[in-house]
């Protein structure tokens, strides 16, 4: 039976690009199918990944300047920056973002159509336009990669204004001078520090009761200077009670509890940022009907190849859940293209790396030292600290730990860990040594690029081995195994 496409795509983020360009690669002909009238790119464009990377980028280069050149302590940027300058740079980088995008699916001959789709049988999808008329277009192959959306706040109300998301913070008319974020996620963090480096004063409620309990405890513990550098208060274990506006004291008052205590506590804030959970875009798009597998929060089952259990019909991206990140998307895509059309391709690898844009960033890959210890393997480790690096001298980026995780015996390279400037591209050295089973020699035995903060790598891997060596082994002869 012929069909119109051999692929129809539900949303144009990085899952459903990366499959339409894979399968491009095969000859197959690809339809992507976007609800967004305007951009295309999902979240990864327009309201997630790429938005909140250049918002950092204009952040991190106002406090570059204005604190090792000015006097970040005296005049705050935001008396001297404007947010509608901050906001151009972003915009500029979306428009070209969003250029590039379509060049790219122009080029590899992806038809594109506007429109919510939804899934009427295994191969046919109907598309609804912005003006309510509707059509049905039929594939061999359905790939679901429509991505999440904020979940609500409970307990009050986004009103875009005072309380913020992620979609009208990025269009904030000015740079506040108090800030409270809610929420202990990733972004949290990063727009902490995005804000905290304009001078704003920031405050994270953190809903949970610890926080960054995920990445290694050293790593954490250098990420908390950051926090007394850039003067964040946090707060764990946080429930709000309601958010108000106090029109007398001119600000947005936030009545939160403690879990410990249970006391009531009152914080007067200019803006609020609610980051709370995401919520797949799974409903009203036809897969209950069609018996697709989901989970009780509505993230779609997939097998390691991204199919679900309805032979045609395949997911990627956030809509399947964890890690939900761009990285990982483009991957998943891909895969689940070579699997429609029978190309054998590689399994995602199990290390996948880690990665927060803070100011500076967060970067982790493996297992961390406790995980390794709890997993029974012999454990040593080398740190780094950043201000034993020329490089950091130089560039005055002097908080920061690169730290590597090994097996004593063997030296091989188990985790790394870092908190630094660079720390989200630094990470892929690591990366490509524990792809190759790699041991932490590899670092000593090659020459590196002076000064770099790859030199972390390097005095971490001499740190390590210097470890082993005074717990008595004989350094010539690791060195030469
Ligand atoms: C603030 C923020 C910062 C982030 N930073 C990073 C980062 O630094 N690195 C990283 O790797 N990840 C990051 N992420 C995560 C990343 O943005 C997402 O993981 C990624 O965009 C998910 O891709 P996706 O393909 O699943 O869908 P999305 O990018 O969400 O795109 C889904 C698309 O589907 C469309 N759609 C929905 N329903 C339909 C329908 N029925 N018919 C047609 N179209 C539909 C939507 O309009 C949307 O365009 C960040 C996320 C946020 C919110």
């Amino acid at each position: 039976m012929t069909r119109d496409y051999d692929l129809i795509i539900l949303g144009s983020g990085p899952a459903g690009f990366a499959c339409a360009m894979q399968a491009t690669k095969f000859d197959k002909k690809a339809l992507i199918i976007e609800a967004n009238e305007e951009n295309l790119g999902g979240s990864w464009i327009n309201t997630g990944t790429v938005p909140s990377k250049a918002l950092r980028e204009t952040a991190k280069n106002i406090y570059s300047y204005t604190s090792k050149f000015g006097d970040f302590h005296e005049k705050k940027p935001y008396e001297r920056f404007k947010m509608r300058d901050v906001l151009k740079y972003k915009d500029k980088v979306l428009a070209n973002e969003n250029n590039e995008i379509k060049k790219n699916l122009i080029k590899n001959n992806v038809h594109t159509s506007r429109g919510f789709g939804k899934i009427i049988d295994a191969n046919t999808i109907e598309i609804t336009d912005h003006l309510g008329s509707q059509r049905e277009v039929t594939a061999d192959y359905i790939l679901v990669s429509t991505g999440a959306q904020p979940k609500p706040p409970e307990s009050f109300k986004v009103d875009h204004n005072k309380v913020h998301d992620i979609n009208s913070i990025l269009n904030m008319q000015h740079i506040p001078r108090r800030i409270s974020i809610v929420g202990g996620n990733i972004q949290s963090i990063e727009f902490a520090t995005i804000f905290a480096s304009l001078g704003t004063k920031v405050t994270i409620l953190n809903e949970n009761a610890d926080f960054l309990s995920y990445i290694d405890y050293e790593i954490r513990d250098e990420f908390q200077k950051v926090l007394d550098l850039l003067k964040i208060s946090l707060v764990n274990g946080v429930k709000i009670q309601n958010v108000s506006k106090n029109e007398l004291r001119n600000c947005t008052e936030i009545r939160y509890t403690k879990a410990e205590t249970d006391e009531l506590m009152v914080l007067e804030t200019e803006v609020m940022l609610y980051f709370g959970g995401r919520i797949p875009n799974s409903k009203n798009i036809g897969l209950e009907a069609l018996g697709v597998e989901m989970d009780e929060q509505g993230y779609i089952k997939v097998n390691k190849n991204h199919k679900t259990n309805v032979d045609s019909i395949y997911a990627a991206g956030d809509v399947v859940g964890f890690p939900a990140l761009a990285s990982v998307s483009f991957s998943q895509g891909r895969i689940a293209a070579c699997d429609m059309f029978g190309i054998p391709s590689s399994e995602l690898s199990v290390n996948i790396p880690f990665g927060i844009y803070s100011i500076p960033e967060i970067a982790s890959i493996g297992l961390t030292e406790k995980e390794a210890i709890k997993q029974g393997f012999d454990v040593t480790v080398g740190r780094s600290y950043y201000n034993n690096l020329t490089k950091a001298d130089i560039s005055k980026n002097r908080i920061g730990l690169l730290k590597l995780v090994f097996e004593t015996k063997t030296f091989k390279l188990l985790g790394v860990h870092i908190c630094g400037e660079e720390a989200c591209e630094l990470i892929h050295i690591g990366q490509s040594v524990l792809f190759y089973n790699g041991d932490i020699r590899f670092f000593i035995q090659n020459v590196m690029n002076y000064p770099t903060y790859s030199e972390a790598y390097k005095v971490a891997a001499f740190n390590g081995v210097n470890r082993v060596y005074k717990a008595g082994a004989k350094y010539k002869d690791l060195l030469n195994k």
